[in-house]
């Protein structure tokens, strides 16, 4: 498979604050898993009248490395990429405890009763926060919040989640692209609120915003050349909806079974969220025109 070079995140420290640039600072929570790596990277942004993006999963000695980091600072501005539970939880107590605003695109639509096992264990995995409902809305293009030195616009990335925003600090070039883009992977895409189709689409969107410099994900190590992790990124995608597409035309027609020939590589923990993806490209498929969906509930080419 053709994709960019995941990075690593070593030194990580739980709790400690860390000046990653003059303007920004990051405290990882303590909540590492296969879907969070090291854990939640929070960031702070600016100097003595501040932003917060993704204050982060319910977590008291995340919450407590949060109020120490903030003990000096006015909170004006809680942005927030999306709605699941290792990123949005604590704008809650934030809020709560500054009176500053929470700003996203909208809270997570309610989802569909399923019956689908893999589906569940992906959302428990990345639960949602179905209570978030922020005080501002942005749409595409707004600026989110302002302070001394520091301009934050929202860009709409629906994919991972049909809510997620990426926020662009424009002053210093930097965008902070949530699970849109992580330093250390590719990102989960479950339908239904996950789509494939969106999530190429917003990629494509982010590579086009030449200005960019870095990224400072959520999830993992910065990205210090954007575009072309970006453009691998596409490519990844890409490359798998035509291994996907390989599979059907061959006579594959269940996800399990797709799954198993195309993840052989992957490691077994990670195969339901795998078939979530599966799943992801075959709607993208389908909606392309290039299969569809036989009275069993399989896949056929057209
Ligand atoms: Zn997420």
């Amino acid at each position: 498979m053709s994709g960019p070079e995941f990075g690593t995140l070593d030194d990580v420290v739980y709790g400690r604050v860390d000046r990653v640039a003059p303007m920004i600072r990051r405290v990882i929570a303590e909540n590492p898993s296969k879907f969070t790596y090291r854990g939640t990277g929070t960031y702070i942004i600016g100097e003595g009248e501040v932003a917060v993006i993704d204050p982060g999963p319910v977590l008291d000695s995340h919450r407590d490395a949060i109020a120490a980091a903030l003990a000096s600072e006015r909170v004006t501005a809680i942005c927030v990429t999306h709605c699941h539970s290792d990123h949005s939880p604590l704008a809650a107590w934030l809020h709560e405890e500054t009176g500053a605003p929470t700003i996203a695109f909208g809270p997570h639509p309610p989802p569909p009763p399923s019956d689908d096992d893999s589906a569940d264990e992906v959302t428990v995995e990345e639960a949602l926060d179905l209570a978030f409902d922020p005080d501002v809305r942005v749409a595409d293009g707004n600026i989110a919040a302002r302070g001394p030195g520091w301009t934050i616009r929202a860009v709409h990335t629906p994919g991972h989640t049909s809510n997620h925003t990426c926020f662009a600090f424009e002053e210093e070039a930097v965008l902070f692209p949530g699970d849109h883009v992580m330093g250390w992977s590719t990102t989960v895409v479950s339908p239904p609120d996950g789509d494939m189709a969106a999530y190429v689409d917003s990629l494509r969107k982010v590579a086009g915003r030449g200005g960019d410099r870095t990224y400072w994900p959520t999830h993992g190590p910065a990205i210090t050349q954007p575009q072309r992790y970006v453009e691998a990124l596409i490519a990844h995608r890409l490359e798998r909806e035509e291994q996907v597409l390989g599979a059907v035309r061959s006579g594959i027609t269940d996800i399990p079974a797709m799954v198993a020939v195309l993840y052989a590589d992957v490691r077994e923990e990670l195969h339901k969220a795998a078939a979530r993806s599966v799943l992801a490209h075959l709607q993208k498929l389908e909606l392309d025109g290039l299969v569809r969906v036989t009275p069993t509930g399989g896949y056929e080419p057209t």
